[in-house]
């Protein structure tokens, strides 16, 4: 009776914590993934019910495609490309179709993506016309001799190796045009309307073999000053994976991820420093970046397949499943651990 009660204890403690700490001697789950769509002031108040449930079915098919990949042996790094694929092409999201309108009525995207068994990676840099940035940061990890390739020189290499180029009107939809204009009618010249940027998508997975892989892609931010490049194509600020400790997809605002090398921390953290990665993601996104005030959030699953997805926002998009568990869906945060606006 008593042993009984310990354990219900313990599984609701557990079950309370936004990470997981498996230890290591515990063998990995067959597969585990984890996938975002921005962080930011996500608030149940601002949301409708229709705008709620878009996101939960969206985050929900996105998911399940990813899933069904490694849940049929496919590898970690096939899931992350087709689930971001998938998040891209969906206007809800800040990435591909839909993405952010930078000053001077452009949008320009940045992916990349990482292997954590040879730490391969590839990333692509204000791009415009690639349907599917992620895909062309896929290539140039598996078939250039580069892992950075920005604008035209990337979207040539890309229409070589016969990705989908698509004219740049295919990504615009008319809620981001609506805020381009409102914002150039009303901001001062090069200010960030801060506190509303969300909508990047990236995701993290372990796969069967044990291989670890994470991506993002984004339209970046609102009103963005022309060639700006944030974190997300930037590996170790926004991306990262290492087999030997954790895989990492970041969102936020972009600058400090990028000067504070956010998701190489989390790595170097459990790396070289033995932190647990609910430790690691605790101290980077609630302290380091709360205290510098920067908003944002990343997601990520270690190498025995805890998951982490934490936020210092109102909110962040996200959903995560394991082998033989039931998947999560979560849009908002508990009032009590969001701490920036
Ligand atoms: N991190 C992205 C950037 O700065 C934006 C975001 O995640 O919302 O470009």
């Amino acid at each position: 009776m008593r042993n009984t009660l310990y354990l219900l204890v313990a599984i609701l403690i557990i079950g309370l914590q936004s990470c997981e700490t498996t230890p290591e001697t515990i063998t990995p789950p067959a597969y585990a993934l984890v996938i975002h769509g921005g962080a930011g002031v996500i608030k149940a108040a601002n949301m409708t019910a229709e705008m709620d449930s878009s996101y939960r079915v969206s985050l929900a098919e996105a998911l399940d495609a990813g899933k069904n990949i490694l849940e049929n042996g496919g590898t970690s790094l096939d899931a992350v490309s087709v689930v971001i694929s998938i998040l891209e092409d969906n206007p809800l999201f800040n990435a591909g179709r839909g993405a952010v309108f930078n000053e001077q009525g452009f949008i320009e995207h940045d992916a990349s993506i990482m292997l954590g068994s040879d730490r391969n990676a590839g990333a692509v840099g204000a791009v415009r016309n690639i349907k599917n940035p992620i895909l062309a940061a896929r290539l140039v990890m598996e078939e250039s001799k580069h892992v950075f390739l920005v604008r035209e020189g990337a979207e040539q290499f890309a229409a070589l190796k016969g990705l989908q180029i698509v004219d740049p009107s295919w990504f615009m939809v008319n809620k981001q045009r609506e805020k381009y204009e409102q914002t150039k009618n009303t901001q001062p010249e090069r200010e960030f309307p801060l506190g509303e940027k969300h909508g990047t998508v990236g995701a993290v997975a372990l796969d069967n073999f044990g291989n670890l892989a994470a991506g993002t892609s984004t339209g970046g931010m609102h009103f963005k000053q022309s060639g700006r490049l944030g974190d997300t194509p930037v590996i170790g600020a926004g991306t990262y994976a290492d087999n030997e400790s954790c895989a990492v997809s970041a969102t936020g605002h972009g600058e400090f991820f990028i000067r504070y090398a956010v998701a190489h921390d989390l790595v170097a953290r459990m790396k070289y420093g033995g932190q647990s990665l609910e430790e690691a993601a605790e101290q980077v996104v609630m302290q380091e970046l709360v205290n510098s005030d920067a908003g944002g959030g990343i997601i990520a699953i270690d190498k025995v397949g805890n998951i982490c997805m934490k936020f210092n926002t109102p909110g962040m998009f996200r959903a995560s499943v394991k082998a033989g568990e039931e998947p999560y869906i979560g849009l908002y945060a508990d009032p009590k651990t969001a701490k920036k606006e």
